[in-house]
């Protein structure tokens, strides 16, 4: 089996820095990781670090919402996050997230229902008293 190539490896185009992670030091790649850096540091300069956080605060967030009934899907809806890395943090894979990820797990709220959640609705009774 062939050893993949850079091209085989990364579907990224050219000028991101998501291609120079994959390995590509081409002028537009390194451009990008450079700009990426640099406005990492102006972010750090400005007090806005968003250092790696434990995801216990947005697991339980995302438990409490899958309790409400909200899936991933839609807390994906909700924030704009994707829902496969909604999954891994409810899931544990993932053990640390930023900050800011984070934070816009916790303001997720679950959408005003307009039937009755499973719990308030009462069980059938055949025999009533
Ligand atoms: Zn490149």
């Amino acid at each position: 089996m062939a050893i993949p190539t850079l091209e085989q490896k990364s579907r990224c185009q050219h000028g991101t820095r998501s291609r120079y992670h994959s390995g590509c030091r081409c002028q537009p790649c390194r451009e990008a990781n450079n700009r990426y850096a640099a406005g990492r540091r102006l972010e750090r300069q400005a007090g806005n670090a968003n250092p790696y956080i434990s995801v216990s605060g947005a697991r339980t967030h995302l438990e409490v919402l899958e309790g409400e009934g909200m899936n991933m899907r839609a807390c994906s809806e909700a924030s704009g996050i994707h829902y496969s890395q909604l999954y891994r943090i409810l899931r544990g894979q993932q053990t640390a997230i930023r900050k800011q990820l984070a934070q816009k797990i916790l303001v997720i709220t679950p959408p005003q229902m307009s039937f009755p959640r499973p719990a308030q609705v009462l069980p059938f009774n055949p025999r009533p008293a």
